[in-house]
C-alpha cells in the first residue's frame, strides 16, 4: 500500500507517524488523542504517504489493548479503488446536471410550446414558449388538465382522444385551437407521445405544438378563392371542359353539364357527339393530343332535350414550368343559331345567284331561241330533201342516208344548246369540282355568240393551253362569265359598230388561273370603278345592279378575286382569278 518493504521496516527507517502527510497530522493526532481514552477509535478516512512521496487514500481504525494503554491493533484499508469510483460518480453527476440544465435550456429556447404530463394527464412541465404564448406562469399551468387553454368547441373531441390515448398508449396527432395570452385562439398542430419505464408502464406524456394559424388562414383563403373561381367557371356562359394529359375529360363546368343534362359523365361524354361527327372528331382529338397541338373543333352535340346543336370549341394544353402538359382546357359555345343564320345567308345568296342567272338567261332568250331554231330549221330542210331523194325513181338512198345523218347532227346541236341552258337555269347546291375553265368558257361563248353577233360585236378568244383545272362550281363560274359578257355587250351598244370588240382570255398564274373579259365600250369613270360592284348600283334603266356584286361573292366564295380596270385605248377589263384544284386542296 505504501510501497515500503520488510527491509525498510527492519532498517528502522520507517516511523509510522511519518506515514501521515503533514497536512493530515493535526487532524490525525487530535482524533487519536480524542479516542485514546475510550480504548478504540472509530474508522476514519485519511491519507498515507507512499515511499515515493505520492499519497494513497485509506480507511484506518483501531483499538488499544487496554483503556488508556499504548498498545493496540489497527487496520488500514486501501481506498484507492473506492475513491476512484466515487470521483467518477461525482463527475457523472456533475455532467448529468449540466446535461439536464442544457436540455432544459434547449427545451425552453425552442420556439414551439412544449409540455409534459404525468401519467394521469396533468401538466408537470411547460417550456418558456408555452408560457409566453399562453401567458400562464408555471404555478398557473402545472397540475392542470390539457384543456385549460383549449377552445371550448375542441374540448369534447380532445377529451375523447386523451381517453383513447391513455387506454392504448398510442401517440397521436391533432389540430386544436389554443388560447393565446391576449385571449385570441389560434390553430395548432399538436403531437403527443408517451414515455414508458423499463417495464413498459407509461410514466409521462410529452406534447409539442406547432402554430398553423397562418397556414390555415392561407388554406381558407385558397379554398375561398378556388370556390370563387369555380363559381365563375361554373356560371360563365361558355362550356368549359378539362382533360387529363392523355385527353380524357375529368371536369366540366355547370353550364356544360346543364347543356348535356343528367346521366352524362366523363365515361360517356362521347355519346353526346352526333354519330356522324363522332369518329372523325375523336380521331382528330387523339392526333392533336399526341402532337400536343391546340385543337379547334366544330361538331354537333346533343342537348339535354335530345336536340343536336352545332358547337364550336377550342382545346389548348396547360403546361407546367418544365413545359410538360398538366391538363387540357376546352372552352366552347353553341353556334347553332349562328350556323343556321350562315346557312340561311348562303341559301339566300344561292337563291339570288340563281335568280340572277335565270334573269340573265332571260336576256338571251331571243338569241337562244334563234340558236335552237337554226338547227331545227336546218333539220326540217334536210328532212324535206330526204323525202325528195326517197320519192325519186329509183330512190337515191345514199343521199337519203347523208340527209339523215345531217338531221341527227343538227338535232344534237339543238340538244346541246338546250342542255347548256338547262344546266344554267337549274337550281343546284354549290359544288367543289375540278373544272376545265376553257371548256366552261367556250360553252358560255357558244350561248352568247348570237347575242354578240346580233349586236355587231366580234368575239375573240385567247385561251391558254394546258391550264390546270380550277376548284369550284362549274355553273357558278359560267354564271360569272355570262354576266361579264352580257355587261360588255350592253356597254358596247353605245359605241360605233366597227369598234365593238370582245376579247376573252385565260392565263396560268402562280396561284391559279386568271380569266379576263375585255371590251371596247365606254368604260367607266374611275370613281364608278368600285361602285360597279356595289349591290343595286346600275346605270341602266332596266338594270338591277346586282350582277357584279353577285359575281364578286361567287368568286370570293371560290377563294379568288374579281376586279375591274380600264382598257386601252378604251373600254373595260374585268378579270378574276380562281385557285387551281391541287392548290386549293392544300
Ligand atoms: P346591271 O347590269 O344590272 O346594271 P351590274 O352589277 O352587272 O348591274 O353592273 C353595275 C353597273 O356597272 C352597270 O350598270 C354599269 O354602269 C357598270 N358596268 C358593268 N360592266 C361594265 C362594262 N363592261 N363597261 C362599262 N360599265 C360597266
Amino acid at each position: 500500500m505504501v510501497s515500503y518493504d520488510r527491509e525498510d521496516l527492519a532498517s528502522g527507517c520507517i516511523r509510522w507517524a511519518d506515514l501521515t502527510p503533514p497536512d493530515w497530522r493535526d487532524r490525525n493526532n487530535a482524533r487519536i488523542e480524542q479516542q485514546k481514552s475510550g480504548g478504540r477509535f472509530e474508522p476514519f478516512e485519511k491519507e498515507f504517504t507512499r515511499k515515493d512521496g505520492s499519497r494513497v487514500p485509506i480507511l484506518i481504525g483501531g483499538a488499544t489493548f487496554e483503556e488508556g494503554g499504548n498498545q493496540g491493533v489497527a487496520f488500514v484499508l486501501d481506498l484507492t479503488e473506492r475513491k476512484r469510483v466515487e470521483d467518477a460518480l461525482r463527475e457523472r453527476e456533475i455532467q448529468l446536471a449540466a446535461a439536464r440544465r442544457e436540455l432544459r435550456q434547449m427545451i425552453d429556447t425552442i420556439p414551439i410550446p412544449v409540455a409534459s404530463y404525468s401519467a394521469d394527464a396533468r401538466r408537470d412541465f411547460v417550456n418558456a414558449a408555452w408560457k409566453q404564448y399562453t401567458g400562464l406562469s408555471d404555478e398557473a399551468a402545472l397540475g392542470t388538465k390539457w384543456s385549460v387553454v383549449a377552445h371550448p368547441d375542441d374540448i369534447a373531441g380532445g377529451d375523447k382522444m386523451w381517453r383513447d390515448a391513455l387506454a392504448t398508449g398510442e401517440p397521436w396527432h391533432t389540430e386544436e385551437r389554443v388560447r393565446r395570452a391576449d385571449g385570441q385562439y389560434r390553430w395548432f398542430c399538436i403531437d403527443r407521445v408517451a414515455a414508458r419505464d423499463e417495464n413498459g408502464k407509461i410514466i409521462k406524456w410529452y406534447g409539442t405544438a406547432y402554430d398553423i394559424e397562418d397556414r390555415k388562414r392561407a388554406e381558407d383563403a385558397l379554398r375561398e378563392s378556388e370556390h370563387k373561381l369555380r363559381q365563375i367557371i361554373d356560371t360563365i356562359p361558355a362550356h368549359v371542359v378539362r382533360y387529363q394529359p392523355d385527353g380524357a375529360a375529368d371536369f366540366m363546368n355547370r353550364t356544360f353539364s346543364e347543356f348535356v343534362g343528367p346521366g352524362v359523365g366523363f365515361d360517356n361524354l362521347g355519346s353526346v357527339v352526333h354519330p356522324e361527327d363522332y369518329p372523325e372528331r375523336s380521331r382528330d382529338w387523339d392526333m392533336h393530343v399526341a402532337a400536343a397541338e391546340p385543337y379547334d373543333i366544330e361538331m354537333r352535340l346533343r342537348r339535354a332535350d335530345g336536340v343536336y346543336r352545332w358547337h364550336r370549341s377550342r382545346r389548348v394544353p396547360l403546361r407546367d414550368a418544365n413545359g410538360a402538359i398538366v391538363n387540357w382546357y376546352g372552352a366552347g359555345h353553341d353556334i347553332d343559331d349562328q350556323k343556321r343564320a350562315e346557312e340561311a345567308y348562303r341559301e339566300a345568296l344561292l337563291e339570288l345567284a340563281h335568280a340572277n342567272r335565270v334573269a340573265t338567261m332571260g336576256q338571251l332568250t331571243a338569241s337562244i331561241t334563234h340558236e335552237v331554231n337554226q338547227p331545227i330549221t336546218a333539220a326540217v330542210t334536210y328532212a324535206l330533201a330526204a323525202r325528195r331523194f326517197l320519192s325519186a325513181k329509183p330512190p337515191n338512198l345514199r343521199e337519203v342516208d347523208e340527209a339523215l345523218s345531217l338531221i341527227v347532227k343538227e338535232g344534237n346541236r339543238a340538244g346541246e344548246v338546250v342542255g347548256r341552258v338547262r344546266a344554267l337555269i337549274k337550281k343546284a347546291p354549290a359544288r367543289k369540282d375540278a373544272v376545265e375553265i376553257n371548256d366552261a368558257i367556250l360553252e358560255v361563248i357558244a350561248l352568247t355568240r348570237r347575242e354578240a353577233a346580233n349586236n355587231g360585236i366580234s368575239v375573240r378568244t385567247q385561251l391558254a393551253e394546258g391550264l390546270p383545272r380550277v376548284q369550284g362550281d362549274r355553273v357558278q363560274l359560267q354564271q360569272v362569265l355570262l354576266n361579264l359578257i352580257i355587261n360588255a355587250i350592253e356597254a358596247m351598244r353605245e359605241i360605233d359598230e366597227e369598234e365593238r370588240e370582245l376579247l376573252i382570255g385565260t392565263r396560268n398564274e402562280p396561284d391559279g388561273v386568271s380569266v379576263e373579259v375585255r371590251d371596247s365600250g365606254p368604260g367607266f369613270a374611275s370613281a364608278a370603278l368600285e361602285r360597279a360592284f356595289e349591290a343595286f348600283y346600275t346605270t341602266k334603266s332596266d338594270g338591277l345592279g346586282l350582277g357584279l356584286s353577285i359575281c364578286r361573292s361567287i368568286i370570293e366564295a371560290h377563294n379568288g378575286r374579281l376586279w375591274a380596270s380600264p382598257n386601252v385605248p378604251r373600254g373595260a377589263i374585268f378579270r378574276f382569278t380562281v385557285p387551281t384544284h391541287s392548290a386549293a386542296a392544300l
